[in-house]
C-alpha cells in the first residue's frame, strides 16, 4: 500500500518520519501534484494553517481530485488543520477568515477555540479500539469539535470532549499523533486502510467480467 502525506504546508516532515518509523522499510510519498495523489492508496493531511493549505490545494489543482477521492471513501487521516478542511461546517471564531472545506466529516468545528492561555497543551486521549495506556494527545492551536452529526462516529475523547471522529476510512483528529512519539494511531489507521484495500481488491476480483 502506497501512503502519501500532503506536502504543501505544515508538519509534513514529522508525518513522513512517523510513518517511516511506524512501518519500517516503507517509503511514504510527499503529495504535491495530482499524479502524486493518484499514486497514493491512503493519505495523511497534516496540521499547519488550514487557510494556507486550502489555498495551496487550489493552486496545485489538488482540490477537485482530493474532493473526488474523499467522496469515494479514500482512506485519509487528517490532523488539526487537515481535519478542519474535512468538516461539514465551521463555526466562525475570533480568527476571522475560515477556509473552504470538503464536508467529508459530519462535524461542526471552531478553529483556535482553546483560548490564548491554552493554545497548546497535552492531554490523555481515550481512543476506541486502542489497547494500552491513554494516548498522549498533543494539541497545538487546536480546533474544537462543537457538534458531531449523524454521519460521523466519535472515537477519541479527552474527558467528555470529542477529539477524534471518523466516517468509514476517513479519520479526523484535533491533535497531532505525529508529534507524540507514540505510533499506535498511525499503525491502527494503516491496518484499517490496508484491510479496506484488500476487501476492495477481493470485490473487484469477484466481479464477473463485462
Ligand atoms: N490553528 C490552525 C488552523 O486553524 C490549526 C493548527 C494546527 O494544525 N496545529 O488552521
Amino acid at each position: 500500500m502506497k501512503v502519501g502525506v500532503l506536502a504543501l504546508q505544515g508538519d509534513v516532515p514529522e508525518h513522513l518520519r512517523a510513518l517511516a518509523q511506524a512501518v519500517p522499510g516503507s517509503s511514504p510519498i510527499a503529495v504535491r501534484r495530482p499524479d502524486d495523489l493518484a499514486a497514493a492508496d491512503a493519505l495523511f493531511l497534516p496540521g499547519g494553517e488550514s487557510t494556507t493549505i486550502a489555498r495551496l490545494l487550489q493552486e496545485a489543482r489538488l482540490w477537485e481530485p482530493l474532493g473526488a477521492r474523499l467522496r469515494d471513501g479514500f482512506p485519509v487521516l487528517a490532523t488539526c488543520a487537515g481535519f478542519i478542511l474535512l468538516a461539514t461546517a465551521l463555526s466562525p471564531g475570533a480568527s476571522g477568515i475560515d477556509p473552504p472545506t470538503f464536508g467529508a466529516l459530519d462535524v461542526t468545528v471552531r478553529r483556535n477555540d482553546y483560548g490564548a492561555q491554552r493554545e497548546s497543551f497535552e492531554g490523555p486521549v481515550r481512543i476506541e479500539g486502542l489497547a494500552g495506556p491513554a494516548y498522549p494527545g498533543v494539541f497545538i492551536r487546536a480546533p474544537r469539535i462543537l457538534a458531531v452529526g449523524p454521519r460521523a462516529t466519535s472515537f477519541a475523547w479527552v474527558g467528555h470532549e470529542v477529539v477524534g471522529v471518523r466516517r468509514g476510512a476517513i479519520w479526523g483528529l484535533t491533535f497531532h499523533p505525529e508529534l507524540s512519539g507514540d505510533l499506535r494511531l498511525h499503525r491502527m489507521f494503516l491496518a484499517a486502510a490496508s484491510r479496506g484495500a484488500s476487501a476492495r481488491a477481493a470485490t473487484t476480483r469477484a466481479r464477473p467480467p463485462g
